[in-house]
């Protein structure tokens, strides 16, 4: 947000350049892309980063753009591009609205995008598919394309693959009648960043009839809306022909598309991580009358459901999200937490992880979001909070651990036997200090203060106590990344000296709270150079 390029201009030098933006806008603004009115909004424009300053974007007026100051402070994504985008569905949303719509689908995206006028043209002969699109202008029009035609071993169903343009699609609303929801800005920001689209969408269409040709998408409608939103005007389909409708009906009854089940079971079954939960959730679906795929319930449901034992399901509830970051197989700091085994051997109790990791960063508020929301998209919240704490976990292990600490050597009477003169390698006893639940407790709780801090730098609101619960951009992990490097070479993790004093003893969190808030321990004795300083430790 802030600009020293902007800060630096006087009035006259920012009325000029608030004219050239808007020449080179064609007189529009940049996120709503209605026109300015120059004349009578100039006291209301603001002039901002195109690609965040946190994101590597330059403070430079190639990189700035004129928005109305309303639509710049609502926007949906930091970068305005993406904010651009969001504000195109915004309008969609709006006339799925005015239609008595809940929320907008694929038809709705394609209808103003000139999309979903045409039938293709095919012909299957030989195990082969020939097609067209001679409604198209220009020479794509006179173009045959051939394709084979696969027969699915399974269910015998038949489909070919095929790049299809806009015109030719059109949405299945019968099969897929869900819209589309919030969860749409993480995946515009994924293909954004030019991450590819892993799942082709899956079409169908009859060979005769009066609806001969019309390709109507079933599956993968998000995928498809956040690519046409990003201009892209053809994509790739999966186009089954002549298929028994019944049987795609039935296989996209209760979770939203067979095809999709694959995917979506492992993340179901690594949601319902702990027995208690997952009994608890089995009652609620069957006393409920719901089948056993169906996760269309929120949190807040399931402790309305048990009133009885309501406190008991809320700890269900985030004991599964802890069991699930534990035992989460890409959790690398597992190795270093003793969860029972043998004594003095591993640095970390599952204590200090729980009164740390999952205090700081789990957040106690039942969600009001189906349990299967945004799972196919990447965007459930608790999945994102798992996810990224041992994201979190995974990034201390690799610095602080990791190569590092010696199992072998372990934790018993580490501070004596350095007082006894013996030789502990380095990267252990910084290991082993920084471990210390009170010392860890107090270096992890600035986490929280980092996350903040870069979201309210971006001009961004964010709710405090769902810390993991929205995907950081890689800017963010980098300052992560960086603070916890910078942590880890300060000299006070391995001065032997120390080992007698501030290292000895049962110091609380307070006494080293006063140490990295003023540098000294409450004895007054100089530990750091300097009190920690949050700014400073997130730069490389
Ligand atoms: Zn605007």
């Amino acid at each position: 947000m802030a600009s020293r390029y902007l800060s630096s201009l006087n009035a006259a030098e920012r009325g000029d350049l608030e004219r050239k933006l808007l020449a080179t806008q064609q007189g529009v603004c940049f996120i709503c892309e209605d026109p300015i009115d120059y004349e009578i909004q100039r006291a209301h424009l603001d002039i901002d980063h195109i690609q965040p300053l946190a994101d590597q974007g330059k403070d430079d007026p190639r990189n700035f753009a004129l928005a109305h100051a309303n639509c710049n402070r609502s926007k949906q994504a930091a970068d305005l591009r993406v904010a651009r985008v969001m504000a195109r569905f915004g309008k969609i949303q709006g006339a799925a609205r005015d239609l008595g719509k809940d929320a907008p689908n694929l038809g709705d995206v394609l209808a103003f995008r000139n999309g979903a006028q045409h039938s293709i043209r095919l012909v299957v002969e030989n195990r082969r598919v020939r097609y067209g699109f001679p409604d198209l202008e220009g020479p794509e029009a006179n173009q045959v394309h051939e394709a084979p035609l696969y027969v699915d071993p399974l269910s015998r169903m038949q489909y070919f693959f095929a790049l299809v343009p806009l015109s030719y699609l059109h949405h299945d609303e019968r099969i897929n009648p869900r819209g589309i929801g919030a969860s749409l800005r993480g995946l515009v920001e994924e293909f954004f960043k030019g991450r590819p689209q892993l799942h082709v969408s899956l079409a169908w269409t009859p060979t005769d009839g009066n609806e001969a040709g019309v390709v109507r998408i079933f599956d993968g409608q998000h995928k498809a809306v956040a690519q046409i939103l990003l201009d892209v005007a053809w994509l790739p389909v999966r186009i089954f022909v002549d298929p028994d409708i019944d049987v795609l009906l039935q296989a996209n009854t209760n979770a939203g598309g067979k095809l999709r089940q694959v995917a979506f079971d492992k993340s179901v079954q690594r949601h319902l991580g702990s027995a208690l939960y997952r009994d608890r959730v089995e009652r609620f679906q069957r006393e409920t009358g719901r089948s056993p795929d169906d996760f269309r319930f929120s949190e807040r449901d399931l402790v309305k459901f048990f009133s009885g034992e309501a406190a008991e399901m809320k700890r269900y509830i985030l004991d599964n999200v802890r069991d699930g970051i534990t035992h989460h197989p890409e959790n690398r700091l597992r190795q270093y937490i003793d969860l029972g085994g043998r004594k003095n051997v591993k640095p970390i109790s599952y204590s200090s992880v729980d009164k740390t990791f999952y205090s700081f960063f789990i957040s106690p508020d039942l969600l009001d979001t189906p349990l299967d929301y945004g799972l196919d998209v990447g965007t459930n919240p608790r999945e994102l909070e798992k996810d990224q704490i041992v994201r979190l976990m995974s990034l201390i292990s690799e610095i602080v651990f990791e190569g590092r600490f010696e199992l072998e050597r372990g934790t018993y009477r580490i501070e004596n036997k350095i007082q006894e003169g013996e030789d502990i390698p380095e990267p252990h006893l910084r290991a082993y200090r920084m471990a210390k639940e009170e010392i860890m407790y107090n270096w992890l709780s600035y986490i929280s203060q980092i996350v903040t801090t870069f979201y309210a730098f971006q001009g961004v609101p964010f709710t405090q106590t769902k810390l993991f619960q929205v995907r950081h951009p890689d800017s963010f992990w980098a300052n992560v990344e960086n603070y916890v490097r910078n942590l880890a070479s300060l000299p006070l993790w391995v001065n032997r000296q120390l080992s007698l004093t501030v290292f000895g003893g049962k110091p609380n969190y307070e006494f080293w709270n006063k140490i990295f808030t003023t540098g000294s321990s409450p004895q007054g004795q100089q530990v750091l150079v300097e009190p920690l300083n949050l700014t400073k430790m997130v730069q490389p």
